[in-house]
């Protein structure tokens, strides 16, 4: 899932600072589930707005509101329930839920609440890890199903580097090197004819190098 941070109150009572009708929009799917933007973190943030507009001295009215998805055209013109009543929009999405808003309502200010991280899963209550950078190009068939893209802090295909130590990555110690992981596994698996295989340069285009992705499936087109 995409794992997000709610900003700094502060940082976004100052976005907002002319607004005086404020919608807190969250959504069902990823900022949910990693309590970033759904329900109970829309009514949360209305209320810190609120207290914060008030410690300005300002005037608002905050309303609160949880899309089933922000990435979704058929949920973002949900938004049109509120038409009139707001003039900005504090999303609680991940980015791509602001973006699409900004681009389904050119004429609607929208902000964004959160910090889009990565795409991570949680093996542990209340934390979260990186494991995918959604490169395009999988190679997870050749790495013991373990990505070097997203959790090699150098995104190598051919490792370790030189600076692995006891296992752990020689940029962050507290994290372990992903290709001594890498070479434990297909070591166990005893395919350790794939740690021969020097990876070719890489084509970075699909990782979104080459400027924003696509995705076109003709057989689900109308
Ligand atoms: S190789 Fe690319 S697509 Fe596969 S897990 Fe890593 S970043 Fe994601
Ligand atoms: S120590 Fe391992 S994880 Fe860290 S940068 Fe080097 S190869 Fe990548």
């Amino acid at each position: 899932m995409i794992i997000a941070e709610r900003k700094p109150i502060n940082e976004i009572v100052a976005m907002v600072r002319d607004a005086e009708r404020i919608l807190v929009l969250g959504c069902r799917g990823c900022v949910s589930v990693c309590s970033a933007g759904g329900e109970r973190e829309v009514e949360l943030l209305c209320s810190l707005i609120r207290l914060g507009k008030k410690q300005a001295g300002q005037q608002v009215q905050v309303e609160g509101a949880t899309l089933v998805r922000q990435c979704d055209k058929e949920y973002v013109d949900e938004i049109d329930r509120w038409q009139g009543q707001y003039d900005a929009i504090v999303s609680m999405a991940c980015g791509v839920g602001v973006n699409f808003i900004a681009n389904l309502r050119p004429a609607d200010k929208v902000y964004p609440a959160v910090n889009t991280s990565f795409f991570g899963g949680s093996a542990l209550q209340g934390e979260w890890s990186e494991q995918c950078a959604g490169c395009g190009d999988c190679v997870l068939h050749l790495t013991g199903g373990l990505c070097p893209v997203a959790r090699c802090a150098k995104s190598l295909m051919n490792g370790p580097c030189g600076g692995s130590v006891d296992g752990r990555c020689e940029i962050h110690r507290e994290i372990p090197c992903i290709w001594q992981a890498i070479h434990d596994r297909l070591s166990r698996f005893e395919q350790k004819a794939e740690l021969d295989r020097v990876a070719p340069i890489r084509d970075w285009r699909p990782a979104g190098h080459g400027g924003p992705r696509k995705a076109v499936r003709n057989d689900l087109t109308i």
